[in-house]
């Protein structure tokens, strides 16, 4: 494996030409559920896939070091992900989450709260006052996601750390709407970044994954453990097809921010739309903070349209290019409407809490023509 490489060398090359047994340069995908024993009670480096399997350990291996962490676990699914970083949680114990959060990971916690599993408490990260008030009952972890989806709102990583650790808190940074790309929210005082490996890192919408990389040590060891207790770990398929992801990450992702900041740009300045949310807008309330912890702004938007339901309605039906499906990360342009679709989970008072509103629209910016997708804008709000 290579170690201390620059973040593209390690994205395009880690694990190429290591193949001891026939020389391959790209790593074999090892599918077997099972390995041999050496002998009588001499297991080898591994035995059976759910603990453990080389085709996984090599995306985990990437990923953590692409986000400068300790180890990572490479899980089914982006929920999964943040369902593990919840097992030291027992009953009584808090935790602190973004009231605007992806409404599966809304639904996860509330479920689980539900069942008396620990407490959550849903807050405005931009709300000093309500963070002092949820920190001052010492939460044993804390949530960030940052930006958040779909309104692209920005937490100061390293100031919400330094804070929740004064509390005791352990901090959980969401960077699936970056990629290690653009944050490395470890090195702002993140103790776990988890991942929907479904979108950026693995950039072509064909697997459902996630991860969880942790900064120390003994997590790593605990949440491996924990992953094969509770049978969540990552088909090798799925991570030998992330791991391909990975190897464009860089080059995607900065191609498709260039486009992102074209549309932003574009969508500012249109009389239908009434507000755009872009972190890489000067005008964007997160723009200093954004533009000091990330290395980019990304290719996530999101924008209200004028006119109402029937405006979305008619928008919608009139893209081309731009398709209208869930999830986001990929090389096609989609477009979603939270309300109906990625937020429909939510209930409409927690929806209306984060600012979630009807007229709202998110984009996933792809890597098609820059001049093809701003017509195909152009020509759909013409429709509205
Ligand atoms: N976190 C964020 C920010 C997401 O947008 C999503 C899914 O859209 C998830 C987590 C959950 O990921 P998955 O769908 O892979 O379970």
């Amino acid at each position: 494996m290579l170690r201390n490489r620059a973040p593209q060398t390690i994205a395009a090359a880690n694990g190429i030409g290591k193949d001891s047994a026939f020389g391959a340069v790209a790593p074999p995908l090892y599918l077997s559920t099972t390995f041999t024993f050496d002998g009588f009670n001499r297991p080898r480096a591994y035995d059976y896939t759910r603990a453990g399997n080389p085709t996984r350990d090599l995306l985990a291996d990437t990923i953590a070091q692409l986000e400068a962490g300790a180890g990572a676990v490479i899980v089914a699914s982006g929920t999964a992900a943040i369902d593990l970083t919840l097992v030291c949680l027992e009953p009584g114990d808090l935790i602190v989450a973004p009231h605007d959060c992806y409404a599966g990971t809304w639904r996860l916690l509330t479920a689980r709260q539900a069942r008396r599993q620990f407490d959550v408490v849903f807050i405005d990260f931009a709300d000093a006052a309500a963070l002092e008030l949820a920190l001052a009952r010492s939460p044993k972890l804390v949530l960030i996601e940052t930006p958040s989806n779909p309104l692209m709102r920005i937490v100061d990583i390293r100031l919400v750390s330094e804070q929740a650790k004064a509390a005791g808190a352990k901090v959980i940074v969401d960077n699936t709407f970056l990629s290690p790309a653009l944050q490395q929210p470890i090195k702002l005082g993140a103790d776990f970044v988890i991942h929907s490996t479904t979108k950026f890192l693995n950039g072509h919408s064909d697997v459902i994954g996630g991860v969880v990389v942790a900064a120390d040590p003994t997590d790593v060891k605990e949440l491996t453990d924990w992953a094969n207790t509770t049978g969540v770990t990552g088909a090798p398929f799925d991570s030998y097809m992330t791991l391909r992801g990975i190897r464009t990450l860089f080059a995607r992702v900065e191609r498709q921010e260039r486009t992102a900041a074209a549309v932003a740009a574009f969508l500012s300045a249109h009389p239908a739309v009434l507000a755009v949310y872009y972190p890489g807008l000067p005008s964007h309330p997160g723009h200093a903070i954004a533009k000091a912890q990330q290395n980019g702004f990304g290719a996530m938007l999101s924008f209200e349209i004028a006119g109402g339901l029937d405006a979305v309605r008619r928008f919608v039906e009139a893209v081309e290019i731009f398709t209208l499906a869930e999830s986001l990360g990929g090389i096609e342009s989609l477009v979603a409407h939270p309300c109906t679709m990625t937020h429909a989970s939510m209930s409409p008072e927690a929806r209306h809490a984060a600012g979630i509103s009807d007229s709202l629209l998110r984009l996933s910016v792809g890597l098609e023509n820059e001049a093809d997708l701003l017509g195909d804008l152009a020509r759909a709000l013409e429709a509205v």
